[in-house]
C-alpha cells in the first residue's frame, strides 16, 4: 500500500473510530479531533504504529469504562479531569508518539519506533495503574512516607495499581513486538513504559501542582472544586498540572526505550 493509500485509511479509520468515542464519552470533541490526527499519522507510518495505537487506544477506554461511575464519585475531589478526555489529555499521552510516527515517515530511521512505542508504553503504564488503581486498589498511599489519601491523588500508589503499571507496559511491548516490531523494540518498550510511569508518580508525588480549596479544607488538583469553590495553588510548580506530567513520563518512556533498544 502507498503512502497515500495508507493515510487517507488511516484518516476513515481513526475519524470513525474517533466519533464512535465520542458519542459514548470517551473522548471530548476536541479530544475526537486529536485522535483523529495521532490515528491518522500512526497509519500512515505503517499498520504496525496503527496496531499498537489501538491497543493503547482499547485497552485504555474498556479499563476507564469498566467501574466508571464508582471511580468518578470517589475521585471527583481530587482529579481535574473525568473520563472524557479531552485533546490537551490526548496529545499529553500520544503526542510523542505521533511526532515519532511522522519522523519514521519523512526520515526512516529504526529509531523512531523505540522512542515512539517507548512514549506510548509509558502512557499505557500509567494509564492502567490509574483506571486499575481507582477500580480495586483501595486507598493509595504517598511514595513517600506511605501516607494515605484520597483516591486519584497524583503520585500515591496502590499494589493493584503497581502490577497493573507493569502488565500494562508488558501488553504493549508484547503487542509491538508481535504487530511487526521486533523482540528487541518490544521488550526496550517495556524498560520504558516502568520507567515513564515510575517518573510519572515520581513527579506527581513532589513538583507537580498541588491546589487546596479553602471551603472543603481539602487538597485537590482541580482549578474549580466539585463545590463550585475556585482552589489555590499551594504546592509544586503551578503549570505543571496532570497533563504536562503525563507528557514529561511519554519524553521519559521514549528516551529510556532508546537508551535500552540501543545497548541490547
Ligand atoms: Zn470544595
Amino acid at each position: 500500500m502507498t503512502l497515500l493509500t495508507r493515510t487517507l485509511t488511516g484518516l476513515a479509520l481513526a475519524a470513525a473510530i474517533a466519533i464512535v468515542a465520542r458519542h459514548a464519552r470517551s473522548l471530548s470533541g476536541t479530544g475526537a479531533w486529536a485522535a483523529t490526527v495521532i490515528g491518522t499519522l500512526a497509519t500512515a507510518a505503517g499498520w504496525r504504529w496503527c496496531v499498537v495505537l489501538l491497543a493503547f487506544f482499547f485497552s485504555s477506554t474498556l479499563l476507564s469504562r469498566w467501574r466508571r461511575a464508582p471511580k468518578e464519585q470517589a475521585t471527583r475531589a481530587v482529579v481535574e479531569k473525568g473520563g472524557n478526555r479531552d485533546a490537551w489529555q490526548v496529545l499529553a499521552n500520544g503526542g510523542v508518539f505521533a511526532l515519532c510516527a511522522l519522523g519514521a515517515i519523512v526520515v526512516p530511521s529504526a529509531p523512531w519506533a523505540l522512542a515512539g512505542v517507548g512514549a506510548l508504553a509509558a502512557a499505557t503504564a500509567d494509564t492502567w495503574a490509574t483506571e486499575v488503581g481507582t477500580a480495586i486498589g483501595g486507598i493509595p498511599r504517598t511514595i513517600f512516607g506511605w501516607v494515605p489519601v484520597p483516591a486519584g491523588t497524583s503520585g500515591a500508589v496502590s499494589w493493584a495499581g503497581t502490577l497493573a503499571m507493569v502488565t500494562g507496559a508488558a501488553f504493549l511491548g508484547t503487542v509491538a513486538a508481535y504487530a511487526g516490531f521486533d523482540w528487541r523494540v518490544g521488550g526496550a518498550v517495556v524498560a520504558g513504559g516502568v520507567a515513564g510511569a515510575l517518573a510519572d508518580t515520581l513527579l506527581g508525588a513532589t513538583l507537580q501542582a498541588g491546589r487546596w480549596c479553602p471551603a472543603c479544607l481539602a487538597p485537590t488538583e482541580r482549578k474549580v472544586h466539585h463545590c463550585g469553590t475556585v482552589t489555590a495553588h499551594r504546592a509544586g510548580w503551578e503549570f505543571l498540572d496532570n497533563d504536562a506530567v503525563n507528557l514529561t513520563s511519554c519524553v521519559g518512556g521514549a528516551v529510556v526505550a532508546l537508551l535500552v533498544g540501543r545497548v541490547t
